[in-house]
Order: C-alpha cells, then sequence, then structure tokens
C-alpha cells in the first residue's frame, strides 16, 4: 500500500491529469459523421416505434392532441405541471383570438421524499397545494357559477394514453420511483387525491411537458412542429401524419395529423459515445439499462457525470492533493447548475470554479490549473450532450421531410424548446444552436428556428384543457 502511495506521488500528476482529460475527450468525441450517423439511427427506431407498441426502445407515444389550439380558446383553465424538482399550478383566462389575458401561478418544491413514497402522498400533497391555489383566487379569475373548473395536467413521465383525459404511467424516470404506481392510471389518482382534499375539478387534457409546450409554442407562432424539452430530463414531441402511424388504429383523425411523444430519452445506439462514467452512472441509477441517452444529455445527470471524472482524478492522479475530498464521493453533490456557473467562469484565476469547488466540495486552494482541468471537463460533457441533443433533434427533421424541399421550397420549422437546461446553460445552448446549423447546412439552417418557449408546458396544458373542454 505504502509503495503504491509512493508511486503516485513520484509520478506526474499533471501529464497523467492530461492524459485522463484526453482520454475522456476521445471517448466523447461526436464528429459530424457520428451525428449523422445517430440522426439516421434516431429515425429508425422512430419508424419502429411507430409501427407496433414495443416496436422500439423509442415509445413513440400516441397522445390523442390531433388538433393543436386555434386561438378560438376561451375562458378560465387550470393547469399542473409535474415532472422535475418542482411542480406549478397554473390558471390562465383565455379571451380568444387577443390570447392570454390573464395569468397567475403557483410554485412549490416537492419534498423529496414523497418522489419515492406512496402514490396516495404524492397525490395528495400535489392535490392540498391545488386546494390552496384555488382558495386564493382573485376577483379576475370569478368562475361561472355551475361550471366546474377544468385543469390540463402535465405529467413529465411516459404514459400510455388511451384517451385524452387518461393514461397509464409507463415507468418512472429522473429522481422518481413509487413502484405503486407503475401501470396505475395518474388520472384516476389525481382524481381521488382531490375528491379527498376536496377540490372540485376535473381533468380534461393529461399531457406530457413536451406536448404541452407544442401545444404553447404553436399558439404563439404557426410554424412551431416540434417541441424539446432540455431540463432535468429531456424529451421531443412532434406533429406526425396520422397515416404515418401503423399502430394507430383509432378513428382516422380529421386533422389528419396526431401529436408523437417521443420519450427519445430512452434512445439507445451503438453509435452513442458511452464512456466508463456514463456506465457506472446507469449501473448505479435508479433505472439501470433505461434512459441512457437523456443521462447522457439531460440536466439531471451533467453534474453528475463531472463529480465521476473528478472523482476518478482525485483517486488516480491525486487531482485535488494526496487524500480524495470525502464530499466527491457522494452522488449528485454537483448539480448542473453548480457546473454551469463553473463553466462560465470568465474571470482570469476562475475565482467561481474556486469558490464551487470550495463551497460544495470543500475542497480549499486549489491551483489556476486545477481549476482548468475542471472547466475543461465541464466542456467536454456539455459539448458532447449539446450536440447529441442536435443529432436528435436532426434526426426528427428527416423522419418529418422537415429536411428536404417540398412544392420547391424548404419548408420553416420552428421548434419550441424549454428547460432549466436550455435555458440556463448558454454554452451548452449556443453549442446545440451551432452544431444544428452545422448539421443541417446553411441553406436550411435559415428554415429552422429555436425558440425558447418559457413556461410553455404549463399554459400548453392549460389551451389543451380548453379545446377538450366538456362544456364545448
Ligand atoms: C420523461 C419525459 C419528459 C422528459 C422531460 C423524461 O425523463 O420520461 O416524459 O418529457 O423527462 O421532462
Ligand atoms: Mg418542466
Amino acid at each position: 500500500f505504502i509503495v503504491r502511495c509512493r508511486m503516485q506521488q513520484n509520478s506526474n500528476p499533471v501529464s497523467k491529469s492530461g492524459d485522463i482529460v484526453k482520454e475522456l475527450e476521445e471517448h466523447c468525441a461526436t464528429p459530424v459523421s457520428k451525428l449523422k450517423q445517430i440522426a439516421d439511427a434516431m429515425t429508425v427506431e422512430m419508424h419502429a416505434g411507430l409501427a407496433s407498441e414495443g416496436g422500439s426502445k423509442l415509445k413513440m407515444l400516441i397522445t390523442y392532441v390531433d388538433n393543436l389550439p386555434t386561438r378560438d380558446e376561451q375562458g378560465v383553465y387550470y393547469a399542473l405541471d409535474l415532472g422535475g424538482t418542482n411542480f406549478r399550478v397554473l390558471r390562465v383566462q383565455l379571451a380568444g383570438k387577443s390570447g392570454i389575458e390573464y395569468k397567475e401561478f403557483a410554485e412549490v418544491s416537492i419534498p423529496p421524499q414523497l418522489m419515492v413514497g406512496t402514490p396516495e402522498a404524492l397525490f395528495d400533497y400535489i392535490a392540498a397545494e391545488l386546494n390552496k391555489f384555488i382558495s386564493s383566487e382573485s376577483e379576475k379569475f370569478r368562475h361561472p357559477s355551475g361550471r366546474q373548473r377544468e385543469l390540463g395536467f402535465t405529467f413529465s413521465f411516459p404514459v400510455l394514453q388511451l384517451s385524452i383525459d387518461s393514461g397509464t404511467l409507463i415507468r418512472w424516470t429522473k429522481g422518481f420511483s413509487i413502484q405503486d404506481m407503475v401501470g396505475r392510471d395518474v388520472v384516476a389518482e389525481l382524481t381521488k387525491a382531490m375528491d379527498r382534499q376536496g377540490v372540485d375539478m376535473r381533468v380534461s387534457a393529461l399531457v406530457n411537458d413536451t406536448v404541452g409546450t407544442l401545444a404553447g409554442g404553436k399558439y404563439d407562432n404557426k410554424d412551431v412542429a416540434v417541441a424539446v424539452i432540455l431540463g432535468t430530463g429531456s424529451n421531443a414531441a412532434y406533429v406526425e401524419r396520422a397515416q404515418a402511424i401503423p399502430k394507430w388504429h383509432g378513428p382516422h383523425p380529421k386533422s389528419g395529423e396526431m401529436v408523437i411523444n417521443m420519450e427519445w430519452g430512452n434512445f439507445k445506439s451503438s453509435h452513442l459515445p458511452l464512456t466508463e462514467y456514463d456506465n457506472s452512472l446507469d449501473a448505479e441509477s435508479l433505472n439501470p439499462g433505461e434512459q441512457i441517452f437523456e443521462k447522457m444529455i439531460s440536466g439531471m445527470y451533467l453534474g453528475e457525470l463531472l463529480r465521476r471524472v473528478l472523482y476518478r482524478m482525485a483517486n488516480e492522479v491525486a487531482l485535488f492533493g494526496d487524500t480524495v475530498p470525502p464530499k466527491l464521493k457522494t452522488h449528485f453533490i454537483l448539480r448542473t447548475p453548480e457546473m454551469s456557473a463553473m463553466h462560465h467562469d470568465t474571470s482570469p484565476d476562475l475565482n467561481v470554479v474556486g469558490e464551487k469547488l470550495k463551497d460544495i466540495l470543500e475542497i480549499s486552494n486549489t491551483s489556476l490549473s486545477t481549476r482548468k482541468t475542471v472547466v475543461e471537463i465541464c466542456n467536454i460533457l456539455a459539448t458532447r450532450g449539446a450536440r447529441l441533443a442536435a443529432a436528435g433533434i436532426l434526426g426528427i427533421l428527416k423522419k418529418t421531410g422537415r429536411d428536404s424541399f417540398r412544392d420547391g421550397e424548404l419548408p420553416n420549422t420552428v421548434i419550441a424548446m424549454d428547460g432549466g437546461l436550455y435555458e440556463h446553460y448558454s454554452e451548452y445552448r449556443n453549442c446545440l444552436e451551432n452544431t444544428l446549423n452545422e448539421l443541417v447546412g446553411e441553406k436550411l439552417a435559415k428554415h429552422v428556428k429555436l425558440i425558447l418557449s418559457n413556461d410553455g408546458s404549463g399554459i400548453g396544458a392549460a389551451l389543451l384543457a380548453a379545446c377538450h373542454s366538456q362544456y364545448i
């Protein structure tokens, strides 16, 4: 043991640490050729998932949303947005062509123990918050008497729907794990909890956050045809031709279209640049073998990947000195917002990096070269994530033919984006946009636009509740 320690001390930590970073960079490489293979693999899986239920790792879920909001919607509607670390309750007053007249919302964090407890505890908590929200309703939202309040429920997990207002949970993702809930109807559970809490409300639409974002985005911009969430988790939804969904045996929608919730977080392909850090993160996660794409690109995991690289370097090349900082052993101690802060540090001494390492990991007096190494790793991981997300978007453009001429013209595609990672991590966002432009080429790039659709998922759910109101 002593000999090994000595050997480590004698070795040159700088060049060794350089080796590990270099290896990471190589293993995370995403040259355009690889990204195009990944985009192609994505389109292949999209076809397979649409062909039959269970035909692919990509669930390609039918959402029962065959019409997006038209701006004829009128009245007061509610939304409840559950899926990350917070949940939101929202109330909007829709005024037809003039759009959204008022909106009010409340945001509540979910106590972590509720994410891994029982369905009743989680839904009772949500219904109780909903009750508080309604009790504090202001004058402007006075509800017409004799009319039940209607709610769009944004539930950001894979759900198998059989109608617009019902659906059973396929599995949990992100930090949630309430086994008793799997296979149960989420609307029925919420409705029961609302009854217990004395909330008189009807769930008229159950939607994924990508679908809400698509609806909210389309309300503002008619060219919106795709929505992507890059937040705690990641996913995409888009408008598909009903004809192109062999597994759909229901009546043909008048619009000829159906929104598909891809659940792209579960995408997997041999082309993905997986590293030892990804493999160990996955193996030790709540859902091993699942959500592999999500684990490479989304906000819940980027900080944890960084921690894993730093932990190895602390052990093998004494990046932080002779002892391994004990805090570095704690899973998920480095969160993506902190990673982002370090990545964006522009001070000459990398003071932000120094402070974060001290505050979070209790590592003091780091050298400039150590801080630079940390930033380099942030950059490698964020770049890989952003470029892979761009490849996913290219896959959708290809599948829908939005990458090529129609009647002699290139179609305009607006992609509604939401999620904290996209909104706040500007290096990630910029890299994603640049990569997408690079992938589609100069000509098409002029016709493809990403827009931030902040809070689109909540508003979109309220809009869809209006479209499916029991009173129309
Ligand atoms: C869920 C999706 C969701 C995405 C973004 C994923 O973990 O499976 O349903 O849309 O996170 O919130
Ligand atoms: Mg969300």
